[in-house]
């Protein structure tokens, strides 16, 4: 017996991707019959869907949910906003599995625990040694794989292509984003990334922030990094569409720590200083992060400057991504027909641009994806790389894990496994959540 009908809704069921109008029954955690005029009758539960689109629950292969870059408020951000798996881009296994079986929303989650020199591994330079400890102790712990964060905390060239060396050989899935000990945060960073990884696979993490306008135009950036992947198969990319980027305000000795709040004070026009960052959030060109109990938002700039005087260890983000790269990135694919940034990421989670499905379906309506291309790129491209045969599809037999959304691309209802988790946009059940577990390691 059908557990849930949703009726007359918008889904990517049309010839080549096209949005058609169809029913979508659950039943045992299942999709269970897709098509149109499906049978009520026995239903328990009759969703009318008309004017929504009714879709596979995102799959984002790029958030942040646990660990010192992000917070368990993220996993009620991200159900909220129709995801129901995704991969934490540095976070902790055991902080993870915390907070998804006190508050999991039903997710699944895996997590890339993060080489960060001085702190998780000795120095920039980690010796082959201490990289194969730290890929033992990691996975040994729970996570997915591991992260390398150049651009925060780069390792030397050397050392970035022994982890990408050492996690091919054991098939530990690794991802990075751009930028060593002698590049930056930039489209070179992400030449020099491709070039280190020798056609060894590699999780390109948020290709738009290489593509700020650091080295040459934005547009010649997205041009060039798309040229970089199509010649790089084996490398797997994800991009965001937010124009908000996203760093930790902390200040040390007056000047901010981290190197890309450093770049995008410069990119404003600002002194690279504790004074120069408090000046650029009270013009607005900085916004402070401010946690609530069950969502993050921006503070106004009046009341942004007041936390950040408090502390400055404060989420900030600026508007530092400019649309002259993100559509390029979006939108382009190569000559072999797939697309040159394989997924839609958010990279948000508990930063405050959870946007994948608003902005994503706002190129639906106007007609520059299909809704079967944005499914593919935010659903079963990921679904597939994260081996979750079963979700990401929008098929009969596949995971019943459906979102409904509104014309505006606000999430109304998710499912996931068939468990209703958000009803009306409000959290229903919070109860579970699955730690995702690393891939095989057959290979080794
Ligand atoms: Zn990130």
């Amino acid at each position: 017996m059908t557990d849930v009908l949703i009726a007359g809704g918008l889904t990517p069921t049309g010839p080549h991707g096209a949005a058609a109008v169809a029913d979508v029954g659950l039943e045992d955690g299942r999709i269970s019959a897709v098509g149109v005029d499906l049978s009520r009758e026995g239903a328990k539960t009759v969703i009318d869907a008309a004017g929504s689109y009714v879709l596979p629950g995102l799959v984002d292969p790029h958030v942040h949910v646990s660990g010192r870059f992000g917070s368990p408020v993220g996993l009620g951000m991200l159900v909220r906003a129709g995801v129901t798996a995704a991969l934490d881009l540095a976070g902790d296994a055991q902080d993870l599995q915390g907070n998804l079986s006190r508050a999991g929303c039903g997710l699944t989650v895996g997590v890339l625990h993060a080489l960060i020199p001085g702190d998780t591994v000795e120095s920039a330079d980690v010796s082959e040694a201490a990289v194969e400890r730290f890929l033992d102790e990691q996975l040994e712990r729970g996570a997915y794989g591991v992260k390398i964060l150049g651009g925060h905390y780069p390792l030397t060239p050397e050392a970035t292509e022994g982890v990408l060396r050492a996690c091919n050989d054991r098939g530990v899935y690794c991802a990075v984003h751009a930028g060593t000990t002698a590049s930056g945060s930039d489209v070179e960073g992400l030449e020099e990334l491709l070039e280190l990884a020798a056609g060894r696979p590699v999780h390109v993490a948020h290709v738009n922030s290489y593509c700020r306008g650091q080295v040459e135009h934005p547009t010649a950036e997205a041009q060039r990094a798309i040229a970089a992947l199509s010649q790089a198969p084996a490398a797997w990319s994800d991009s965001y569409l937010s124009r908000i980027n996203g760093a930790d305000g902390l200040c040390a000795d007056g000047v901010p720590v981290s190197g890309v709040v450093k770049t995008c004070l410069r990119l404003g026009g600002y002194e690279q200083t504790e004074q120069g960052l408090e000046r650029a959030i009270a013009d607005g060109w900085a916004l402070v992060q401010a946690p609530a109990e069950d969502d993050v938002g921006f503070a106004d700039a009046d009341e942004g400057v007041r936390l950040f005087r408090r502390s400055t260890e404060v989420g900030v983000s600026f508007l530092v991504n400019p649309s002259a790269a993100l559509l390029p990135l979006a939108l382009a694919r190569i000559a072999d027909g797939t697309f040159a940034v394989d997924a839609f990421g958010s990279d948000g989670g508990s930063i405050p641009r959870n946007t994948t499905l608003r902005q994503g379906l706002a190129l639906v309506r106007g007609d520059f994806l299909t809704l079967g291309e944005f499914v593919e790129k935010a659903c079963a491209e990921p679904a597939r790389r994260l081996g979750l045969q079963d979700k990401g599809r929008f098929d009969v037999g596949a995971r019943a894990d459906v979102i409904l959304v509104d014309g505006d691309g606000a999430c109304r209802h998710t499912f996931i496994g068939g468990r209703e988790r958000v009803r009306d946009g409000v959290i229903v059940d919070r109860v579970g959540g699955t730690l995702l577990a690393a891939p095989d390691q057959s290979k080794c």
